[in-house]
């Protein structure tokens, strides 16, 4: 199948004549990006649809909310498109291009005309990591990596590779959800995760399937070529308000996942970005979908973490009791050891701010 990328809204042909009108208003100011394979999923007599709730915008977005950097990532920023936030960690932009836009995306800055946050010469990068040989751990997250040419991440791969203290390297990607023939196609591609993923190095594939239905013929095909090169595969996904939040929805997700080797392995609560409030979901509710959710799965797909990426951490979200919520670092930039904190319950917070602290 040749796929074939969309940036005008008008060229959506289940949309009518009225909602391209209006919903070009929103993708002037969040840029709109889809493809023909990923609105061929698309029910279109389904007003509800979880792959229209993921790719087509929404009027919702419009309403103030949130910020552009949630989590700060310009705080931890070291050099051009290199985040350091936890001592072992690399994280590196070297993208702005996805094979569709999320609507609920945290990193929509990205995307935006005039951001300068990526690097096109992975030479600074490289050079910051082999200066730092705390970092065992390299990131290369989207912008999706898997839209780079071949020959491009050849040299990123190669450059990781001559650096010994790098053991993994994750590629961060919605590739095998939005274009699965990205890599069905490409066979110099899994060449190259044959040649750089070692037995005692690997290469670890992070991919973002958000709802089962993504996991089409084509996209679970995709996963076993990857595993059959020697990545390990994990799946992350937010929690998204009309796509995954329902017990039944999240746990055939994850139970689907662990059917084809795709580890769950994180859910993440919804950063409090600009325009996403409509996908967002309360974390007290979170709670009670994610633990019905993993009730009725194997231990495999129950692996799952739910977890917020705040700007002072990475924070596990324990549970929930009649008075209080628990939560946990489970990694912070100084490394401090992590305990249980407890806060107030409260049914509309969405983010760490919203919960007051109960001294212990
Ligand atoms: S694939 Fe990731 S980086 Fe790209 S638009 Fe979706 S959430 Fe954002």
């Amino acid at each position: 199948m040749k796929v074939e990328y969309i940036t005008s809204i008008e060229r959506v042909d289940g949309l009518s004549k009225d909602e391209k009108r209006r919903l070009k208003r929103v993708t002037e100011k969040f840029p709109f990006r889809a493809n023909t394979y990923y609105l061929s999923l698309i029910n279109w007599s389904d007003p509800n649809d979880p792959i229209r709730r993921i790719i087509i915008p929404s009027e919702e977005e419009l309403e103030e909310w949130g910020s552009w950097d949630p989590s700060d990532e310009k705080r931890y920023t070291v050099a051009p498109g290199v985040e350091h936030k936890y001592r072992d960690t690399a994280l590196v932009l070297f993208n702005n291009l996805c094979g569709g836009y999320c609507r609920f995306c945290f990193r929509k800055r990205l995307f935006v005309k005039g951001n300068k946050e990526i690097i096109r010469d992975p030479r600074p990068a490289l050079e910051y990591i082999k200066e730092h040989p705390e970092i065992n751990n390299v990131l290369i997250s989207g912008g999706d990596p898997l839209l780079l040419s071949d020959r491009r991440l050849e040299d990123i791969l190669s450059g990781l590779r001559a650096i010994d203290h790098v053991k993994i390297i994750r590629l961060g990607t919605k590739m095998p959800a939005y274009n699965p023939y990205r890599i069905l196609n490409d066979d110099k591609l899994l060449r190259l995760i044959e040649q750089f993923s070692f037995k005692d190095k690997r290469i670890y594939v992070m991919v973002h399937f958000n709802h089962e239905r993504e996991l089409t013929p084509q996209a679970i095909s995709a996963i076993d070529r990857l595993l059959n090169a020697g990545a390990i595969i994990c799946n992350q996904t937010p929690l998204i308000r009309g796509v995954n939040d329902s017990a039944e929805s999240l746990s055939n997700l994850i139970n689907k996942l662990s059917f084809i080797g795709a580890t769950p392995y994180y859910m993440f609560q919804s950063r409090p970005t600009l325009g996403n409030k409509a996908y967002s979901v309360p974390v007290e509710e979170g709670i009670h979908i994610f633990e019905k959710a993993k009730i009725s799965v194997s231990g495999l797909a129950n692996r799952l973490k739910f977890v917020m990426s705040h700007k002072t951490g990475k924070i596990e979200i324990l549970g929930i009791d009649n008075e209080f919520i628990y939560m946990k670092y489970h990694r912070t930039p100084d490394g401090e050891v992590p305990k249980v904190m407890k806060f107030e319950r409260n049914p509309e917070g969405y983010w760490l701010e919203d919960f007051k602290p109960v001294s212990q």
